[in-house]
């Protein structure tokens, strides 16, 4: 009997460490749904008409208009977009126009909490503007948010790596039976990474490690491009995905993001200057507004501002 107890008292407290693990799980779980139900529609959905926080939010995708084509073609233009955050008394972003034509380099530069990222985010349809829009190729891209999607790559300052594959981080969010592997080993290449797994031995099997661990802070940022450029998009957004870095790196990854262009439209937002010297077009960003626009050399001999962030 006494023995039997025992078996039974070691048991009944695993019991109650599983209905303890149970119970944690349940508000660890509460606690994100609650976090997500209220963060996200006020976030996501559009403008002043948030009633309450169990709001749904819905992307809009309708078909592209008669003759429009999928990939950007001609221009990205932002008209009068306008975004405040919630709960927030100032506009992030405050009536800013611009054209990004098709196949260029332009930068956006100026200082930290100007709205460089809040309008990348609006750019990619990831915000929704409370004013103003943002077309590509004359289409809305907040009414087609799958085909706008579709053909953007994102890099940012620091991306997240999953403990996987390589090629599983590449192929981001693709089951593995659909990862077509000469795309990721393209993207590698690309991205100026693929010999560190051509010569590690279980090649693009290699395990990154909990958050990229096996590689260096440039080698996981060029991981990340690959990432952007698996699935070929026509707009590559880079949001300080260098800042992190060290010069000499830096100067390793502005150069794989210089190679990579092609025909593609990049947009990057970068503090540090150098690496936007040859952008087709800055754009200095202040206070949610575009303060001056033109090449590097035009913007040092017409901006104070941007001589003073060039250090001159
Ligand atoms: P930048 O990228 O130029 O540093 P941001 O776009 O990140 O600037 O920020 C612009 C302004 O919006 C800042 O005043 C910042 O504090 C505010 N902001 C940015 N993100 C959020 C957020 N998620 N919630 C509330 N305010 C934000
Ligand atoms: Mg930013």
């Amino acid at each position: 009997l006494g023995f039997a107890g025992l078996r039974v008292t070691a048991a009944a407290s695993r019991l109650t460490d599983a209905f303890q693990q149970m119970r944690q799980g349940t508000d660890a779980r509460r606690r994100l749904m609650s976090a997500v139900s209220t963060a996200a529609p006020q976030l996501l959905s559009g403008s002043g008409e948030q009633t309450g926080t169990r709001e749904t939010y819905r992307a809009v995708d309708l078909p592209l208009p008669e003759g429009a084509t999928p990939t950007l073609s001609r221009e990205i233009r932002l008209e009068h977009v306008a975004f405040a955050y919630p709960d927030s008394a100032r506009q992030a972003v405050a009536d800013v126009s611009l054209e990004i034509p098709s196949g260029k380099f332009v930068a956006l530069c100026g200082p930290s909490g100007g709205g460089k990222s809040t309008l990348a985010l609006l750019l990619m349809g990831l915000l929704r503007a409370q004013s103003g829009r943002v077309l590509c190729d004359g289409w809305d891209v907040q009414n087609h948010l799958s085909a706008w999607h579709g053909q953007i790559g994102h890099v940012g300052q620091a991306p997240f790596m999953a403990p996987r594959s390589v090629r599983e981080n590449v192929a981001f969010g693709l089951p593995s039976d659909q990862i077509d592997d000469a795309a990721v080993w393209r993207a590698l290449e690309t991205a100026a990474v693929a010999d560190i797994f051509r010569s590690h031995p279980a090649g693009l099997d290699a395990v990154l490690g909990e958050d990229g661990a096996l590689l260096s802070g440039g080698q996981r940022q060029r991981v990340a491009i690959a990432r952007a450029l698996y699935h070929d998009p026509a707009v590559l957004v880079f949001d300080e995905a260098t800042a992190a870095l060290d010069t000499v790196t830096e100067r390793e990854v502005s150069a794989a993001i210089a190679r990579l262009r092609g025909g593609r439209t990049v947009i990057a937002i970068a503090h540090r200057l150098t690496t936007i010297e040859t952008a087709d077009t800055i754009h200095l960003i202040d206070h949610g507004r575009v303060l001056a626009s033109g090449k590097y050399e035009e913007l040092l001999a017409q901006s104070d501002k941007f001589r003073e962030m060039a250090g001159l």
